[in-house]
């Protein structure tokens, strides 16, 4: 590890590019820097200014337009540093944690000062993202600090995801071995290894329990519901029937185990949402809609916004007067406001008159960085409808 943090990569700023730094903003662009020297495999780099002052140091990618993902300005970059922030990470994470909750992210990347790595715990279970050249490195330091705060059963690193093709890292898949998870009282099978990209949503805890405090004597519709963790606590919170409704079949059946675990009835149903919405004649008290990211990229907004209105506008007129909508954005690249204009013209289309009651948003384990606001990624209304 010393010799780790002693070879670096020396990164020298362009003129007129110091906003960038001042800023604090984690993310040094390729476009920034106006030469480089040193070790191109090294894990760590050096922003300097010209006259060799250092600026920032951090994770190193020759692959990434992201050259630098800074950890400090200014501030020495060393081996106890990264090992106390992923210490802190997982203190701040401790009143989460009783004998009802055994789930949540323990590190969430820039929110935790450690750009590119995520790490999640399943119970007696951790699945760490890397999804950086430079953070590979210190993957022994993370397996260590994990190790010593919370002595986990087994670690798991996944392995697929496109930003590492793109880091040109090795994507071989591990075999995640399903968990078992508690969350308020509620069991949940995880199988972080199937076909979707995370095990479970841990994002939407605490959306799930106002859910839960919602519920009861109310009929619930549950849209794009993956394994049914919100049918659940609707179902737990006393719901005359929860519904389920998602694309996948594999999602559906784990989503139908997962209410039998806990012994709550559920209704299932594997259909496309948008079909599903224009298609029924059954009204709801309830309905929660929380659709995968339809913009994947900056250019995809107007299309998701499309989809967004879409979505919510034919969801909306299944609510029964004076019940109540959850509905959630889970795209980075779409704004609030959009977002709250989106939401606005599907009530005009639909013709209800809607008022918000609450702004959601995700969970405490899930901090951002002011540093870098993008990473609020997750944002929703909790709407009555009349
Ligand atoms: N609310 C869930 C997470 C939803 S993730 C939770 O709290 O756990 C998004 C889900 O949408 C995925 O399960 C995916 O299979 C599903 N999905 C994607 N497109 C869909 C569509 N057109 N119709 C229904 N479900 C869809």
């Amino acid at each position: 590890m010393k010799e780790l943090f002693a070879r670096r990569r020396t990164l020298i700023l362009k003129r007129g590019k110091e906003r960038v730094v001042a800023n604090r903003h984690p993310w040094i662009f390729a476009g920034a820097i106006h030469a480089d020297h040193g070790p191109e495999d090294a894990a760590f780099a050096d922003l300097v200014d010209s006259g060799g002052a250092r600026l920032a140091s951090g994770f190193y990618s020759k692959h990434s337009q992201i050259r630098l993902r800074a950890l400090t300005f200014g501030e020495e970059l060393t081996e106890e540093l990264i090992a106390s922030r992923i210490a802190g990470a997982i203190a701040r994470r401790r009143p989460i944690f009783d004998e009802g909750t055994n789930a949540a992210r323990l590190i969430h990347a820039e929110g935790d000062e450690l750009s590119s790595i995520v790490a999640d715990r399943y119970g007696d279970v951790i699945v760490v993202e890397i999804a950086n050249r430079g953070a590979e490195h210190i993957k022994s330091l993370v397996i260590d600090v994990l190790q010593r705060e919370l002595a986990p059963r087994a670690i798991f690193f996944r392995n697929d995801l496109p930003a590492r093709r793109l880091e040109k890292l090795p994507t071989e898949e591990e075999e995640i071995a399903p968990a078992m998870i508690l969350e308020s009282g509620l069991k949940f099978r995880v199988d972080a290894a199937g076909g979707q990209k995370t095990g479970f949503f841990l994002d939407q805890r605490e959306n799930r329990r106002l859910a839960r405090s919602l519920a009861a004597g109310r009929r619930v519709l549950n849209l794009f519901s993956y394994t049914g963790a919100f049918g659940v606590y609707a179902a737990a919170g006393g719901a005359a029937s929860a519904r389920n409704v998602d694309v996948s079949a594999r999602a559906i059946e784990l989503a139908a185990e997962n209410h039998a675990l806990n012994g709550l009835p559920g209704e299932q149903t594997v259909a496309d949402a948008f079909q599903f919405v224009r298609a029924t004649d059954e009204r709801y008290d309830f309905v929660i809609c929380d659709p995968p990211a339809f913009a994947k990229s900056r250019n995809d907004v107007e299309r998701a916004a499309r989809g967004y209105k879409d979505v919510n506008l034919y969801a909306m007129k299944l609510v029964a007067p004076g019940g109540m909508m959850m509905t959630f954005s889970c795209s980075g690249h779409m704004p609030l406001d959009l977002f709250q204009k989106v939401i606005f013209a599907a009530a005009l289309d639909a013709g209800r008159r809607v008022s918000f009651v609450r702004r959601l948003g995700a969970g405490p384990d899930h901090p951002v960085s002011l540093f870098a606001p993008e990473g609020e990624y997750l944002k929703g209304f909790l709407l009555e409808v009349h």
